[in-house]
């Protein structure tokens, strides 16, 4: 048999594992994530060429440019970006879920980063020696700052639904307002979830009506619980009723049903800090406790501005009966978790909630961020290539948080000649530090009222030291 192949055939340029690891020495890579990547590389490689993508000169010309080398070298650099790290968040998105939520206090995260290093009380009484709960102090903290007698914390507002769903309606029904069924985030439906829980769903009332009445009329012997959700992602208008949380409350007491109110984002409105009326949120996690239901869940990092974390508060035998269910084992939260709430709590009992980073973006005016976006304007501007100017816009407090509040913010609009707006976009976040900017149109905007204290240096180097 003839060989079908012509001499040319472009498989026959590629070098072997060997040879592509041999020449990435100079990469710095340890020697498995070499042949890793030069195996993968030279797959990617046949496949495209199988695909076509090269006639036989064009990939001998690839070749000769050292297009197979910087296949590896793309690799690494990608490898390089991989996984979690510090970015800048010039979104004005303060409560950016894609970049991490709420960043907490710095007197947090040391407490955070202490007890991940080290050996800590977790679950012992340093009197007494004797086991404890390891969310006590949790409990008696929350419970002085929003109310309610007893709180429990688990890994984050879904967590805390699951449980309270699942100890008070598992095999058994939960009444919820049609107005109410709503998704939230990525994946997490009311009713998907509660059917795995194996809860089963009463739908009462419609979409933009939903009376007492209708609550009243749906209790059975099977009734476990009666849900109420802050729709805080979205908005019914005109023509709507619902029933208010004290109502539901009454209704559940006197069927002794028990009544669960999940906020999600949590307004913690504490002494000493400025108050944040103007997200036009009517529940704080506090009014929602005295309104007498059973228990409130509420995020950690949402506008309570920690780590990440679901609370349940409310009343004893409510939390008593979350606590041994035997799910709550696998919700739980770790210690570094548990540090972070401690100190943020604490910080809010001191007085100095306006000091928790999230608190004080969402409170920041507009002429009090003006002054930094000059500033960073005349250093981006100065960076060769680029144009900045300030412009008035729009910030958003995020995660599901008043979705209809704007906050009045400046902004650093900025191009560069040689680049589109998305190609920049990009060239910044593949930077150093990673900066995360917002398109608008063919605009990239810096907004200044999500920048963390030190950004601003760490953004204009990010500028100076683009490619
Ligand atoms: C955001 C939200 C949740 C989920 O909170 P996570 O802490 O992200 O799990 C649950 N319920 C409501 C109403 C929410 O807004």
């Amino acid at each position: 048999m003839t060989d079908p192949v012509p001499a040319t055939n472009p498989f026959r340029l590629l070098p072997s594992v060997d040879q592509l690891v041999a020449a990435a020495d100079g990469l710095g890579l340890a020697r498995p994530l070499a042949t890793l990547l030069a195996k993968r590389a030279l797959e990617s490689l046949r496949a495209r060429i199988a695909a076509g993508e090269w006639d036989a000169a064009g990939f001998a010309a690839f070749v000769e440019r050292g297009g197979v080398l910087r296949e590896i070298e793309d690799a690494a650099a990608k490898e390089r970006r991989a996984g979690i790290a510090r970015v800048v968040n010039a979104t004005g998105v303060v409560l950016n879920t894609g970049l991490g939520r709420a960043p907490v206090h710095p007197e947090a995260a040391e407490r955070m980063a202490e007890v991940a290093r080290s050996y800590c009380v977790l679950e012992v009484d340093r009197d007494t020696n004797q086991r404890n709960q390891r969310d006590d102090r949790i409990s008696e903290l929350t419970t002085r700052l929003v109310g309610g007698e007893a709180a429990i914390c688990v890994n984050n507002c879904a967590a805390a639904v699951l449980l309270a769903l699942q100890t008070f309606a598992g095999g058994k029904e939960c009444v919820v307002s049609r107005g109410e069924l709503v998704e939230i985030g990525g994946s997490f439906r009311m009713p998907a979830v509660m059917e795995r829980a194996g809860v089963k769903l009463v739908e009462v009332g419609t979409t933009n009506r939903t009376r007492a009445a209708d609550f009243e009329g749906a209790i059975r012997v099977r009734t476990g619980l009666l849900l109420k959700v802050h729709t805080s992602n979205y908005r019914v208008v005109g023509f709507t009723e619902e029933c208010e949380i004290d109502e539901l409350a009454r209704i559940g007491a006197s069927h002794r049903v028990p009544v669960v109110f999940d906020l999600g984002s949590g307004l913690i409105d504490p002494d000493g800090a400025t108050p944040l009326d103007f997200l036009d949120e009517h529940w704080t996690v506090t009014r929602a406790i005295a309104s007498g239901c059973d228990a409130v869940t509420f995020s950690g990092d949402k506008l309570f501005g920690g780590p990440q974390a679901g609370f349940v508060v409310g009343k004893r035998d409510a939390i008593r009966a979350m606590r041994k269910n035997p799910l709550y084992r696998a919700l739980r939260l770790d210690k570094s978790a548990i540090a972070g709430l401690e100190r943020t709590l604490e910080l809010m009992l001191e007085g100095r909630g306006d000091e928790l980073p999230a608190r004080r973006m969402l409170v920041a005016k507009a002429d009090e961020l003006r002054p930094l976006a000059e500033r960073l304007a005349a250093e981006i501007g100065a960076v060769p290539g680029f144009a900045a100017e300030v412009v008035a816009e729009r910030s958003q407090p995020g995660s599901g948080s008043a979705p209809h509040v704007f906050l009045d913010t400046f902004c650093v609009a900025v191009s560069r000649g040689d680049l589109s707006t998305e190609r920049l976009a990009r060239t910044l976040r593949e930077g150093e530090p990673p900066v995360f900017a917002r398109i608008n149109g063919d605009r990239l905007l810096l907004d200044v009222r999500t920048l963390l204290p030190g950004d601003d240096a760490a953004l204009a180097a990010a500028f100076r030291n683009l490619p």
